[in-house]
């Protein structure tokens, strides 16, 4: 093979769209609607069709999203938000930004995400909220999280950014997309998700009219009547370029979607027959008759302490991987004193040490997984 492999391939995509891409840019231009243009209304309404008629407003980033949905609830100095350990920083630096108190709690240690049980330790009378993030792109197992939230009252936030397509399946058979099941729900569109612009924006997905109300007027520096501030918000905008490129990659969401779903099984068909008894690492766990799976990442966890040593000898070979997270949130300095943990997150802990991210995007070729692959039997045929 020649030519540099990458993490994720935004050029590759883009050339594929690039008629479509640069006719949307260019008509932002020639209209100067550069602050909220009619492509920001036609991207709310395509992405609220998209998740099922769910309200969709749109804002700066996906940290932005967590952070006006957590206002809109209207918490006080010392209430408490349950957050996993295991995942990005956004999800709780919003939670110790508004003076609330991020409680950290452990992951399932085989789907990366926090569970009813895990949400059920961290509890306490001044729990108000929960985050569940549904990590690398699988859904966390929201109905029984729901039930739980009815029973003690509680709010549910979905950290949607790296699961945005997903669909989880309740009990009886009915389907929702990710993102659509909690009180909130927060998605990202940094480049390199899974519906990504080509700079920052965010979104919020609420279905109770009110709550969602409330929500634009936050974004909009709390007003819905111009210069009539009723509520402090914040001045929180999608970018009207940036919705006029989603325009054109939501209506590839499914196709990119499925080219991952193709390059996951490919990796995980070649990777088992190698290591087929589990010895030297475990390939991603899919609670398939859950959750559809949209991997953001395609994430193994290596064995035997020898992550660091693979992820170094996959370098020199010029193949990429990365480490998300090394640290779990409850050993961050930022946090130290500020969030709560109600036990040892061992599992949190376990998989900071043991992850490893392959290379993971639409443009994927099996004869790019084939010398990704050859990397890894290389290091672990030589032990
Ligand atoms: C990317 C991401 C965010 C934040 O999104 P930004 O747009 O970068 O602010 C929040 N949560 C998770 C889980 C993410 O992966």
């Amino acid at each position: 093979m020649n030519g540099k492999i990458n993490m994720v391939d935004l050029h590759g995509q883009y050339l594929r769209i690039k008629d479509e891409i640069d006719a949307g840019i260019n008509e932002v231009i020639d209209s100067t609607a550069f602050i909220n243009g009619p492509a920001v209304r036609q991207f709310r309404e395509a992405l609220s069709r998209y998740m099922g008629g769910t309200d969709v407003i749109t804002c700066a980033n996906g940290t932005d999203a967590l952070q006006i949905a957590l206002m809109a609830l209207g918490l006080k100095s010392g209430d408490e938000v349950i957050v996993p350990a295991f995942t990005y920083v956004s999800s709780a630096e919003v939670i110790a930004l508004l003076g609330l108190t991020p409680v950290m709690v452990d992951v399932d240690p085989k789907t990366f995400n926090i569970t009813v049980d895990n949400i059920r330790r961290g509890l306490t009378p001044r729990t108000k909220a929960v985050i569940p993030v549904h990590l690398f792109g699988q859904s966390c197992d929201m109905e029984p999280i729901m039930d739980f939230a009815a029973e003690h009252g509680l709010y549910i936030i979905e950290d949607n950014a790296q699961a945005i397509g997903a669909e989880y399946v309740f009990r009886d058979g009915h389907r929702a997309r990710t993102g659509t099941m909690g009180h909130i729900g927060c998605t990202s569109f940094f480049p390199s998700k899974n519906l990504g612009c080509y700079g920052d924006g965010g979104a919020i997905f609420c279905k109770d009219e009110k709550l969602s109300a409330k929500i634009a007027m936050i974004a909009n520096h709390g007003q819905s009547v111009k210069y009539h501030h009723s509520i402090t918000g914040c001045n929180s905008r999608l970018d009207t370029i940036q919705a006029a490129i989603l325009n054109v990659k939501l209506k590839h969401i499914d196709e990119y979607s499925d080219a991952r779903r193709k390059a996951a099984a490919y990796y995980t068909a070649g990777l088992k027959n190698f290591d087929s008894d589990g010895e030297f690492f475990d390939t991603p766990f899919e609670m398939s008759d859950r959750s559809t799976h949209v991997w953001h990442q395609y994430t193994l966890k290596i064995k035997n302490g020898l992550r660091d040593a693979l992820k170094a000898f996959l370098a020199e070979r010029g193949i990429p991987s990365m480490i998300y997270y090394p640290l779990p949130l409850n050993e961050q300095e930022a946090f130290k004193g500020i969030a709560r943990t109600g036990e040892k997150l061992i599992h949190s802990k376990e998989c900071a040490d043991s992850v490893l991210s392959l290379p993971m995007h639409t443009e994927l070729t099996t004869a790019v997984q084939d010398e990704i692959m050859d990397g890894i039997e290389s290091f672990f045929n030589r032990l």
